[in-house]
């Protein structure tokens, strides 16, 4: 889960991390008192989950309470690669000598947080990657271990050369880690970690992402979740503890299991077909979740055949059986439909389908044969 830049800011600041004061609002006026109440130049900065603010327009210094409540009024409904702008933070500025980059991400291949630092901060971290990847210090930390305070000097001793800015970075570096693992973060970042002529370091930007799998443990964190970053069908799937992934093409699927879900995108595709969408109705069935994932298939304009394909095992094909002629008799769907239900009580859940005037496909591939066959001729 992405959360904005003034609630990662939070976070660190609870970690000990040095962050300029702040406030987010929403309306310009309260921009200008901030400002007022700050006393000195600012930062009116854009709070939308994406990076490149500052490219796109949504980051600019204001040296009066007048320009950052006009700073405040140009950025406020501001799109930014498609989001727009609802809040602002106002920040106290700070004077830039130089601007890091520091950040941790789970790495899968090495299984580990893996600590980059980087001299050429302030900019697109990904476009250094790219360009001068011999830029970027990566370190992997011992998960067990954690990041030792020796770790840490090293690698803040890449970015700078003043001993008590080194020590002050490195108090950064392993406050952020903290940070990182206290949260459950997949990814944690500053970006850029300033350090000011007169040779204090302060963190000016920051993203966390957080990994769903951990946000059960911290209910704080899942209450920061904006809707906003996520359209009405991802939410309705998450809502409902289906997992969705909207894809381009035309063959709407409900499988059941991850691995049956792949399985069945990579059917579709060898007669032809192109999937609509992943959705994995996890392991139990109620109706509920076969009308939810129903009415978010139907609601993609794309779609024009739907398959259900379901293994059962821990799920009862009979529930989703059920299910399905509940969700039908509720709406109806208005696209052709193949069922393919095998496993545990497929033999009831045959008659509750015989019941609706409805069928199971024998085989897999009968099933996917057909559906591909009736998107392509709705097309
Ligand atoms: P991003 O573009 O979304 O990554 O937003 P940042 O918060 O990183 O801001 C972009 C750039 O704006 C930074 O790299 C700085 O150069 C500049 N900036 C942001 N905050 C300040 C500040 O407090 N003082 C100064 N002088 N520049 C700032
Ligand atoms: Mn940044």
């Amino acid at each position: 889960m992405k959360i904005h830049e003034y609630q990662a800011r939070g976070i660190l600041s609870e970690y000990g991390v040095p962050i300029p004061r702040f406030e987010v609002v929403d309306d310009p006026g309260d921009a200008r008192r901030v400002a007022e109440e700050i006393g000195r130049m600012v930062v009116v900065k854009a709070q939308v989950h994406v990076g490149g603010r500052g490219k796109a327009g949504g980051v600019k210094l204001a040296k009066t309470p007048d320009e950052a409540e006009k700073h405040a009024t140009a950025i406020l409904g501001m799109d930014i690669k498609g989001l727009t702008v609802e809040r602002v933070m106002v920040a106290d500025a700070v004077d830039i000598e130089s601007e890091y980059y520091v950040g941790i991400v789970v790495d899968r291949a090495t299984k580990r947080p893996v600590y980059m630092v980087s001299a050429a901060g302030g900019v697109d971290i990904e476009e250094v990657a790219a360009t001068t990847p011999e830029r970027i210090h990566k370190h992997p930390v011992d998960p067990d271990k954690g990041l030792s305070t020796a770790e840490a000097q090293e690698l803040a001793a890449k970015l700078d050369t003043r001993p008590h800015v080194v020590r002050d970075i490195a108090v950064v570096v392993e406050k952020l880690y903290d940070a990182f693992t206290g949260s459950d973060a997949s990814l944690a970042e500053i970006n850029p970690l300033v350090v000011t002529p007169d040779e204090q370091v302060w963190a000016i930007d920051a993203k966390i992402n957080i990994d769903d799998n951990a946000l059960f443990r911290h209910p704080d964190i899942e209450a920061m979740r904006d809707p906003s970053g996520e359209t009405d069908d991802l939410r309705r799937a998450r809502e409902m503890g289906l997992s969705y992934v909207k894809l381009e093409g035309d063959v709407g699927c409900i499988v059941n299991g991850a691995g049956l879900a792949m399985t069945t995108m990579d059917v579709i595709k060898y007669y032809g077909g192109e999937p609509a969408n992943f959705l994995d109705i996890g392991g139990s069935s109620s109706p509920e979740k076969m009308q939810t994932a129903i009415d978010i298939i139907t609601s993609d304009p794309n779609v024009k055949s739907i398959l259900i394909n379901i293994f059962g095992g821990i799920t009862r094909c009979d529930d989703v059986a059920r299910g399905l002629v509940a969700a039908l008799k509720e709406r109806s769907v208005g696209l052709p439909l193949v069922v393919r239900l095998t496993g545990t009580n497929a033999e009831e859940a045959g008659q509750i389908l015989a019941e609706h005037e409805m069928k199971s496909a024998e085989t897999m591939d009968e099933a996917v044969e057909k559906v591909v066959e009736l998107a392509r001729r709705q097309a």
